[in-house]
């Protein structure tokens, strides 16, 4: 893959190409699921079985990490998720509560904490901050899953008939589609949801013959090669105020009281509406690329490192950039287009026209001007730079019109 870039003689030799992956890794990677949120309005006797449920999840879960963690550090023994899956049977026999759950359902939690535990290891491997996985409290525990469709959930008429729990109510807003294959159940700010994993079929778009490059800032939430911007809706700055009384709200009861878990949730409702509206917005703006543009090009972005820079913190986060990047994969290996990464490197510094790199170029540089004439708007440049790298890959650079760069040559 990143052979074919080696030797091009148009690419600008400052912009390097890296990561690059279609929609065949996409679907590998997204699992060609599409996950589906619906709201569940359990009666009060159903929520204490939510709750009971959820409680004994987590003590297995604690009894699991305990296990390995024991075992770790007095016989330096690895403990695997088989040798943990094998002893769910035992546990049932031996613990009342979780002798009347359904087996998949501690299952699932070993198969969790293993997730947790490939992730601590993969952090390590990296060199970053491991954060061994932890004892979850009860407020840090909120989710249980099952993993077979007919085996301990099934969708019954109107009502999702969940093992050990009842026929709950749920608010349908669309039919489930293609084959139901796991179910999450989470309670967060005091609701609960359920969230089906289904496999569905691809549902190709016609093809629009369009490519897209398209550059992430913070100015902007994007802007694309073709010259259209996208701006921040800053939701959660506009919030902000209303997110620092509830805050202080919070601060101002007395701990351990009802006030206070009252506040808390009122605090956790106002998140999540944010998110919500986030959400939402991420959504339609993929859905609109999707739609218009074949092939999408994208700034292979290290958000975590960005997020460390401290003034760029909040527009970062706020603008879920991360968010969006997943959504287009996913969206991507549904309709059967392409998502290409690329290495960000110079894209912004560079002349998308002549090719010429402008190493004075500071952040504060809204606009770009070039002595071969080119004069545009900074990101909408980086764009067509990002679209240019893509386009190496894919080696159908004339077939879009776009202006070809020549040689690299430094002002
Ligand atoms: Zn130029």
């Amino acid at each position: 893959m990143h052979g074919s870039l080696v030797g091009s003689p148009r690419r600008p030799q400052h912009i390097r190409s890296k990561a690059i992956f279609d929609t065949a890794c996409c679907s590998r990677l997204s699992g060609e699921l599409s996950l589906d949120k619906t709201y569940l309005y359990p009666s009060p006797a159903q929520r204490l079985s939510l709750e009971e449920t959820l409680e004994t999840c987590r003590r297995w879960y604690n009894t699991c990490l305990a296990e390995r963690k024991e075992a770790w550090e007095k016989e330096h023994r690895d403990v695997g998720k088989y040798e943990q899956l094998r002893q769910v049977k035992e546990y049932r026999r031996q613990n009342e509560y979780a002798g009347r759950l359904h087996s998949h359902l501690l299952q699932v939690v070993v198969q969790d904490l293993d997730k947790a535990f490939c992730a601590f290891f993969q952090r390590v491997k990296k060199g970053e901050t491991p954060g061994y996985p932890r004892y979850k409290g009860q407020h840090r525990f909120d989710s249980f899953g099952l993993k077979e469709y007919g085996n301990g959930f099934k969708v019954d008429g109107r009502r999702l008939k969940l093992s050990g729990v009842g026929r709950i109510r749920v608010r349908w807003h669309r039919p489930l589609e293609g084959k139901v294959k796991t179910v999450r159940i989470c309670r967060q700010a005091g609701k609960w949801s359920a969230c089906f994993a289904c496999e569905v079929e691809e549902k190709p778009l016609p093809s629009t013959g369009k490519a897209v490059g398209i550059d992430v800032g913070v100015q902007h939430l994007l802007a694309t090669s073709e010259g259209e911007v996208i701006e921040n809706p800053r939701w959660y700055s506009c919030e902000q105020k209303q997110l620092r009384v509830l805050q202080r709200r919070v601060s101002r009861r007395k701990l351990g009281g009802s006030n206070r878990r009252k506040a808390v949730s009122a605090l956790q409702r106002q998140h999540e509406h944010i998110a919500n509206q986030r959400k939402d917005f991420l959504n339609k703006v993929a859905h609109s690329l999707i739609v218009r543009y074949d092939r999408i090009v994208l700034e292979d972005l290290h958000i975590q490192g960005m997020v460390r820079n401290r003034h760029l913190t909040k527009s970062i986060l706020d603008a879920g950039w991360g968010t969006l990047k997943r959504r287009l994969v996913d969206k991507a290996a549904e309709a059967g287009r392409q998502v290409i990464l690329v290495h960000p490197a110079y894209t912004s510094k560079t002349c998308s026209s002549c090719g010429a790199v402008w190493e004075d170029l500071t952040r504060a540089d809204r606009w770009v001007e070039c002595a071969c004439g080119l004069s545009m708007e900074r990101d909408v440049n980086a764009a067509m730079n990002i679209l240019w790298v893509g386009q190496a890959h894919w080696g159908k650079s004339t077939a879009i019109g776009l202006r070809l760069p020549q040689e690299a040559t430094p002002l």
